[in-house]
């Protein structure tokens, strides 16, 4: 996944011939309904805007499009041929690049909207020009959008020569799915120790050749999640009852339901697959 997008916060002086305006009614984008699709409007000039942030460039074959943030009230309806959607149902309708971008954007304007005020000394904080930040003009406290990384990973284990990985099933999940393991990583901790505490702790499992595989950002609110793969090293699977209502053994012949194809998660499960069934055909 490559974004041809230039990140910036300085917004071209005239009005660019091409943009994109990702606005916010809460975490709800407005979109244009064309069909099965959604598309972004080009311009803000209907709307009566809370904030408004310069988000960058996406370098398109034609054009470059100029992408801007923005938030409107709550009681702000949608003009003909608009919705406002949740990101999550708009995962099959919007393309790729711009449902990242879209992720972007949420989080800036929620950043924007929770820290008006320096968190130290409550002096109304100032948006700096030429980076993403705020500054607070009486203390000079500086405030950068807040990332929250965690670990999502996938463990690995041969059982009786059969490739098999564990995955689990949170309590708190309202669909019936299994995923691969995941948690935020804790302040001081490495990306790697926080791979074996979360598994250790979630499922009793001791792990061996812990590997990077890849990240994604996760704007639910604002998590980075970076992905390993690892091997089953020792232990027997003791589930955290308070969060994990089962995990289990799976090979790729008898998979459950799975996390949505946009995830990071999907994308390691589609990954083990893809493997055994290389090695089957080898
Ligand atoms: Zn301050």
């Amino acid at each position: 996944m490559k974004l041809p997008f230039i990140p910036s916060v300085t917004s071209p002086t005239e009005t660019p011939d091409a943009a994109f305006w990702f606005i916010f009614r809460g975490s709800d984008l407005l979109v244009v309904e064309n069909g099965e699709t959604a598309e972004l409007p080009a311009s803000s000039e209907d709307f009566t805007l809370l904030r408004q942030h310069y988000l960058g460039k996406l370098e398109e074959e034609t054009a470059d499009i100029h992408c801007y943030a923005a938030e409107v009230d709550r009681e702000t309806q949608p003009p003909a041929g608009m919705q406002f959607v949740g990101l999550r149902q708009l995962f099959t309708r919007l393309s790729n690049n711009y449902l990242w971008l879209a992720g972007r954007a949420v989080q800036i304007i929620d950043w924007d909207r929770t820290h008006q005020f320096c968190s130290r000394c409550a002096t109304p904080n100032e948006i700096l020009d030429y980076e993403r930040a705020k500054k607070c003009p009486n203390c000079g406290l500086t405030t950068y959008p807040r990332i929250s990384p965690a670990i999502i990973v996938r463990v690995d284990r041969m059982i009786d020569g059969v490739p098999h990985l564990l995955l689990a099933r949170n309590g708190r999940w309202q669909r019936d799915f299994y995923s691969v393991l995941a948690g935020f990583v804790e302040p001081g901790e490495t990306l790697e120790d926080c791979v074996h505490r979360e598994v250790f702790e979630e499922v009793g499992l001791h792990l061996k050749k812990v590997r990077y595989f890849g990240s994604q950002p996760w704007p639910f609110p604002n998590s980075l999640m970076v992905g390993f793969t690892a091997e089953y090293a020792s232990g027997d699977i003791v589930l955290e009852e308070e969060e994990i209502a089962d995990a289990k053994w799976f090979t790729v012949d008898n998979l459950p339901n799975l996390p949505t194809k946009m995830s990071i998660a999907r994308r390691l499960v589609d990954a083990f697959v893809e493997e055994v069934e290389r090695e089957r055909d080898a």
